[in-house]
């Protein structure tokens, strides 16, 4: 028999961490059937001559649950050799919620990961009010990658306790509610529950969001529903307060891992900010003495800093000041023809001087754009490429005898896509090297669909390959694949993705090793309702290949759409 598609004379990094070597792969029905000298007849051939050929990578923390409505293909994380993600993140979902919230949710969604509530209202086809119902619709919505979705603590405490859910300890009755709730999720298909402890996580009246109200015994009885069906992992974005807040946090999530016996995950961050930061090796101890505990505790990491972005085109740090917020709302090239003069350049940068000054809140991407603080210009960089070598705004400051902001002016008004970049938790590469080489952290966290204007995360992969193994040398190209595909299939229970066996599915991705990096981000108004968002593609891809069908060329759609619902272990049919 024929197979649909073989690819031929690559260079097969399996996903194992095997070393690599040349080899064909055949396809037939969406799953790899064949691997090593594949001479059988097929309907497609690509030749793979000086490319990598590996399993297609899983990203487990994204924020796509309203993109994908709205975004067949998956980006920017199909870009970057993506096939599979984990949305429904951090107790953000879409559901379940009550036809009457939705757009207090969309609100919730746009003050906490800056998803436009335009571009909600606008791309969303709300048909959905349970969880199941959210999922039936994901499953039928045309997409080029996989999905699979957690259960989030704040929609679900929304759905149960209503506006009560914002200040009141959940009652016996409501506990009961949200048990069952996530149960019924467990067995439709939900990958787990999310919950978040963040202070940085707040309403649009910048309240704490539902699920910070949450006792820890309520998170107790909602992740023991999990542990009571056997399935399910629970995800929590952690307190990244600092000091004993932080390590409180910690001691109490790891008696949730011990008691449930659902596995647990929550990112992993080293910071300058804070009260009293918490190290970077004392949540690798932690993740360690949860293991020698009995726990099943992973850490979720990114490969570089999580940055603010910074440009002409979406938030500048002094908007919020009156003469800069007056100069903003005009259209892009007003505000280019008086950055130009002399007299309101002058008036601008004085202004700067007015500024909240800089303080020891931990801000995430969020607050750090709209709530800025006077910056830090030793750490706002003005990017020039993607080596991670950039001069500070500071540097530049000195070298041409400038005030900081007539720097950022003078750069903005030369290229509209200067981007500048603040770093706000690992800020220091030995740091995210050290977190990506404990074998209890995961390469993930992108929070893809997220903070689509504040921050970049969606290139992580790219930037694992570029940097970290082509550039540093800190991983060979085995060891960095196996960390995007396997080690994340695994962590997620994935069975049939993350490696190239035969039987498992055929999700890959073919890429020159040598050429393979982020491109430049740019601020394209390409969301529903014309709003803007930070975009980043990558060079060196040559084609992503989801369930056996070739989705990507050369970071070009297809229009193929073979991308599917990932139903998590628990689901019953
Ligand atoms: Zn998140």
């Amino acid at each position: 028999m024929g197979l649909d598609l073989v690819i031929r004379n690559g260079t097969i990094v399996d996903g194992s961490g095997a070393p690599r070597y040349r080899g064909d792969v055949g396809v037939r029905e969406g799953r790899i059937v064949e691997i090593g000298y594949v001479p059988s007849v097929a309907e497609r051939i690509i030749d793979a001559d000086g490319l990598i050929v590996a399993p297609g990578f899983v990203d487990g923390h994204t924020h796509m649950d309203a993109q994908v409505a709205w975004d067949p293909i998956g980006s920017c994380s199909c870009w970057h050799g993506v096939t599979t993600v984990i949305m429904g993140n951090c107790g953000f979902a879409l559901a379940p919620c009550r036809p009457e919230e939705r757009e207090w949710f969309a609100r919730c969604l746009t003050a906490v990961e800056d998803i436009p509530t335009e571009a909600m209202l606008a791309g969303i086809d709300w048909t959905w009010e349970t969880f199941p119902e959210y999922l039936a619709t994901v499953d039928r919505l045309p997409k080029a990658i996989n999905y699979g979705a957690y259960i989030g603590h704040s929609a679900l405490r929304m759905y149960v306790m209503g506006k009560r859910a914002l200040h009141e300890t959940a009652t016996a009755e409501d506990l009961d509610r949200m048990a069952a709730a996530v149960r019924e999720a467990i067995r439709a298909g939900a990958m787990g529950f999310s919950s978040s402890r963040a202070h940085t996580h707040v309403t649009p009246d910048n309240t704490p969001v539902a699920s910070r109200i949450a006792e820890w015994t309520e998170i107790d009885r909602l992740v023991g529903a999990m542990g009571e069906l056997g399935a399910g992992i629970f995800q929590v974005g952690p307190d990244i307060s600092g000091g004993l807040a932080q390590r409180t946090f910690l001691a109490r999530l790891k008696q949730v891992a011990l008691e449930s016996g659902r596995p647990v995950m929550f990112g992993t961050i080293s910071s300058r900010q804070g009260v009293d930061p918490n190290p970077w090796r004392y949540q690798l101890d932690y993740l360690d003495e949860c293991a020698a505990a009995g726990a099943l505790v992973w850490g979720q990491t990114t490969t570089r800093s999580i940055n603010a972005i910074f440009s002409l085109k979406s938030y500048l740090p002094f908007d919020v000041l009156p003469a800069w917020r007056e100069l903003r709302r005009l259209p892009m090239s007003e505000q280019k023809h008086r950055l130009a003069d002399p007299e309101t350049r002058r008036r601008l940068v004085a202004e700067e001087a007015t500024m909240k000054p800089r303080d020891n809140v931990l801000q995430g991407g969020g607050a750090a754009t709209t709530d800025p603080r006077k910056p830090d210009y030793d750490n706002l960089f003005a990017m020039k490429d993607v080596e991670w070598n950039d001069p500070t705004v500071a540097q530049l400051a000195a070298a041409r005898g400038q005030h900081p902001v007539e720097v950022m002016i003078d750069l903005a008004l030369a290229n509209d896509d200067q981007v500048f970049v603040q770093p706000l938790v690992n800020e220091h590469p030995d740091h995210v090297l050290g977190m990506l080489r404990h074998p209890r952290t995961l390469a993930t966290f992108s929070d893809s669909g997220a903070h689509v204007c504040q921050e970049m995360g969606s290139s992580l992969q790219t930037h694992l390959l570029s940097y970290w193994v082509r550039a540093k040398q800190a991983f060979t190209l085995e060891e960095a694949v196996r960390k995007l595909s396997f080690d994340n299939a695994s962590a997620w229970g994935l069975t049939d993705r993350g490696l190239l066996r035969a039987g498992y599915r055929a999700d890959l991705v073919l890429f020159d090793a040598e050429r393979v990096k982020p491109a430049m981000p740019t601020v394209e108004t390409d969301l529903p309702g014309g709003a803007r968002r930070l975009v980043q593609k990558a060079e060196g891809i040559a084609a992503t290949i989801v369930n056996g069908e070739v989705t990507l060329e050369n970071g070009r759609s297809t229009g193929r759409l073979p991308g599917v619902l990932l139903r998590g272990p628990g689901a019953r049919p």
